[in-house]
């Protein structure tokens, strides 16, 4: 069944979006900050091979998702193509 993209819809992605982005924030928040932990305490140089793709994954996820929230709120056909009552 095929439901028309609604601002209903619209505002529910945002918040969807927005709420999903916050969660994945928060996770690699926690591995960014393990990662930049790794990074600067004093050891082995595992350490920084562990640490620093932590890190950049982590603010890479960060920002990818900040990126998505600004798309799902202004670009109407990305937040439809992204809508969960769209998909089938
Ligand atoms: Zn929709």
């Amino acid at each position: 069944m095929r439901s028309t993209h609604t601002v209903f819809h619209y505002i529910l992605t945002i918040v969807w979006t927005f709420l999903k982005g916050l969660l994945d924030s928060l996770l690699w928040t926690v591995v960014g900050l393990i990662g930049l932990y790794l990074f600067y305490s004093s050891g082995s140089p595992y350490n920084i091979l562990i640490g620093l793709p932590l890190l950049i994954i982590g603010l890479g996820v960060i920002v990818n998702s900040l990126g998505s929230d600004l798309l799902s709120v202004f670009s109407p056909k990305f937040n439809q193509g992204i809508c969960p009552l769209c998909k089938n």
